[in-house]
């Protein structure tokens, strides 16, 4: 047989194919053609699928073993897709743990884990570098290619020389003369791989501050000590502008100085470009590589080529850049930014947690991790304060940036003398005061379109617009070019629809309740006539299209072009603009009203972020906050209008615990979606029974319809699994599967440590 090399031992392989969610056994095992052979581990491959052995990509994940099959029935691998490094073993130990413990099927894991850049091969380009042969120069030769040759003799060494390079220095614009100087054989040609990408912007603000304050000195101090022993996780809990920036960039400069690499982790890059221009900046003389979805694809490729390489030692991304592809030895230190932030959870398959995984990554690299917030979750806060890990605290802001003052104010009480419900007097006198005096302000509320309810006027009728296929009303968004001047969508499946004029049931009018950021932006302009029209500019996902459309809009906003800023919680994070000196909440009961556990934390975490978004200015007056509520007594509210990190922080994990919710148990999610409600519901039992069945230490909330309880026109029926350690959900889990009770796919999903129970 060929498939083996003439002597050697048989040559297996096993393979993670990329194929569909259903696919529970995924890694097959192939054998090795001599042709082939070896292939290393971490290659990407085609191989032959099913019956008709349709070819199917996949990665090479271990070293195979003889399998227990007639020698006829063994495929082999088709071919080797040399255009695609070879992962790191790191990484594919990596995705196998996010494989068993987010209940996700191997190929699909690492579908996710590499970038199709980098899967395709896009940008990936060869070079042509020209070089002298041993033939001797011919007296006589034409002016451009004698020119080509005494730029190559003058080049010191007899490296070869890069094509553009060498024409540029001969000053000869076409390759003709390159190519007939090839063709006499005076000329040789090296073809070298490279990835076409295009440049990242780079370089802002290399300033470090003056003096550092105490605060930032210690946690610098006792962090740094941690970086050359080994494994540690310090939490770094520091108000809105303490400087956590400052912290991380110095304690990145010393792992570059030990001669190692440092991964940083933000929960939006491609909404704050600065950082990465700022680190890019503050290390010249090192190779930054940015890793998020808003690069072009050669872009994104060259960037994680740089990591692959080694080339990069500081890598800055978004959630996924948690599986840069770098090597675990060099890894000196990672960081997780705003560590609380939702995004870091991916939500869909493999539903894995980006700090989490970070943590993970560090443990294996042997390197301190920091994970830094103003308002850390309830899982990071539970082990910070019972000493599991480290806890580091910067209470202030540095000298002169206070913290702003901030009012909470009961919006059904300015109600009854506002015209406006929904803009209440304070927050409007404010307004006036601060852009009248020429500062800016940023207005929060986290509701798009115009309207978010609409209803008929008659309270005998009682008709609502609800979307045809969800659970859910309708949000009115405003269309001048339209002849009702709007049409009505779906904010879940997307649907859309003409605004009807009067009410279909009755015939009577329609109300329209619940403001949105389009008519938030109308009010405003009327409110505040003085300004001009560009001086108010809207931010959200409706009106801004593209991240270029964002940047001019915060540059402007830096330049202090735009006054007021309003916008949905895109604008809450991370904007750090000296001249606001208001920021108003027009409402913060839009997550406190959710029905999920994490509805107070979501809700102070809101609050103070969008609060720490005032007062960065060293002079002036003290910067205000306006928050108006409809619950203006409840703790989270209250808690985040004090600052009182520690008293809301306390509070809540009481309830937590009393609850028996996370982080005082583990809880795994699953989400039973059918066309047919019966259906779901006799999935959801049986998976409770199979769950049961386990005789794991579980315990069982549900199954129940989702507070969504239609999407898509599918109905929804969860399941919520609670343990008290991550290993016992997960074996109940793996046993519910091996059982056959419980088959991830499309119409069942498995949500490990979710962050959201709508
Ligand atoms: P955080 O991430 O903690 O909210 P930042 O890192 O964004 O805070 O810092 C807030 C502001 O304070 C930034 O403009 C930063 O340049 C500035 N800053 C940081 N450290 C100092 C310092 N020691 N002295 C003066 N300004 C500082
Ligand atoms: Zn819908």
């Amino acid at each position: 047989m060929d498939l083996f090399e003439p002597d050697g031992p048989p040559s297996w392989v096993q393979v993670a194919v990329e194929r569909g969610l259903s696919l529970d056994a995924d890694v097959l095992t192939y054998a090795v053609p001599n042709e082939l052979h070896p292939i290393a581990l971490g290659s990407r491959v085609r191989v032959p699928l099913g019956r008709g052995a349709t070819p199917t990509a996949g990665w090479v994940v271990a070293p195979g073993t003889t399998p227990n099959l007639a020698p006829e029935r063994i495929k082999r691998v088709i071919d080797v897709d040399d255009r695609v490094s070879p992962l790191p073993e790191s990484l594919i130990d990596v995705s196998r743990w996010v494989s068993d413990y987010y209940q996700c099927p191997m190929g699909m894991t690492l579908a996710s884990v590499v970038p199709a850049a980098v899967k395709r091969g896009t940008g990936r380009t060869l070079n042509r570098h020209w070089s002298r042969s041993s033939i001797p120069q011919p007296d006589r030769l034409p002016p451009a290619q004698r020119r080509i040759l005494e730029v190559l003799n003058k080049h010191s060494g007899s490296a070869p020389l890069l094509e553009s390079v060498l024409l540029e220095a001969s000053g000869v614009k076409t390759r003709g003369p390159l190519q007939a100087l090839e063709r006499a054989g005076l000329l040789e040609v090296t073809l070298v791989e490279a990835i076409r990408g295009t440049d990242i912007p780079g370089g802002l603000d290399p300033r470090r501050p003056d003096c550092l304050t105490d605060e930032q000195q210690r946690a610098i101090q006792s962090i740094g000590e941690a970086i050359p022993r080994g494994a540690s996780v310090h939490v770094l809990h520091g108000v809105t502008g303490s400087g956590k920036t400052e912290v991380y960039l110095q304690l990145i400069e010393q792992v570059l100085a030990a001669g190692k690499t440092a991964l940083m982790l933000v929960p939006e890059i491609a909404l704050t470009p600065q950082t990465g221009a700022r680190l890019s900046g503050r290390f010249p003389d090192h190779r930054v590589a940015i890793l998020h979805s808003g690069l072009h694809a050669s872009q994104r490729h060259a960037e994680w080529q740089a990591v692959r390489s080694g080339e990069a030692r500081v890598i800055l991304g978004a959630r996924s850049a948690v599986f840069a592809p770098v090597c675990e030895r060099e890894l000196g230190l990672v960081v997780v930014d705003e560590e609380h932030e939702s995004s870091y959870k991916q939500e869909q398959a493999p539903r894995y947690h980006g700090r989490d995984l970070a943590i993970l990554r560090a443990h294996r690299a042997e390197c301190p991790i920091i994970l830094g917030s103003a308002t850390p979750s309830m899982e990071t806060w539970s082990k910070a304060v019972s000493g599991r890990w480290h806890l580091h605290r910067m209470r202030s802001r540095p000298p002169g940036m206070a913290l702003p003052r901030v009012e909470v104010v009961d919006l059904a009480q300015e109600q009854k003398s506002s015209h406006d419900r929904s803009l209440g007097q304070t927050l409007m006198q404010g307004l006036h005061e601060v852009t009248q005096s020429g500062d800016q302000a940023i207005v929060l509320l986290n509701r798009r379109g115009w309207a978010s309810w609409i209803g008929c006027s008659s309270q005998m009728c009682g008709y609502t617009l609800r979307c045809e296929a969800c659970e859910a009303s309708m949000v009115m968004h405003r269309d001048n070019r339209l002849p009702q001047g709007g049409h009505v969508k779906c904010h879940h499946c997307l649907r859309s629809n003409r605004l009807p004029s009067i009410c279909p049931d009755c015939g009577k009018g329609l109300i329209k309740l619940g403001l949105g950021t389009q008519r938030l932006e109308e009010v405003l302009r009327e409110e505040l006539p003085h300004l001009e029209a560009h001086q108010i500019v809207r931010v959200d996902s409706d009106q801004i299209s593209g991240l270029q459309d964002l940047h001019e809009i915060l540059g402007a906003f830096g330049r202090r072009e735009i006054r007021v800023l309003l916008g949905t919680q895109m604008i809450a994070k991370g904007l750090d603009f000296p001249g606001v000196r208001l920021v108003g909440v027009v409402s913060a009961d839009t997550a406190l009203q959710l029905p999920d556990f994490r509805a107070s934390e979501r809700t102070f975490q809101l609050v103070s972020q969008v609060a720490g978004r005032a007062g960065r200015s060293a002079d002036g007056p003290q910067a205000r906050v306006i928050v108006q509520s409809m619950h203006p007594d409840n703790p989270a509210v209250l808690h985040a209008a004090a600052h009182e990190w520690d008293r809301f922080a306390e509070h809540e994990l009481t309830m937590r615990a009393r609850a028996g919710l996370p982080p005082a148990k583990r809880m795994a999610r699953i989400v039973f979606r059918n066309r047919d409600l019966d259906a779901a519901m006799a999935m959801a039992n049986a998976a409770a029974q199979a769950l049961t069945n386990t005789k794991e230490e579980i315990e069982l909330l549900g199954p129940a319809p989702c507070p969504m309880a239609r999407i898509d026109d599918r109905h929804r029926i969860g399941l919520e699994v609670l343990g008290e350690t991550p290993g016992t959900l997960g074996r109940a889990l793996a046993k519910a599967r091996a059982a056959g009770g419980l088959k991830p796919g499309e119409k069942v999903v498995i949500d490990v440590d979710p962050t959201t129970l709508l």
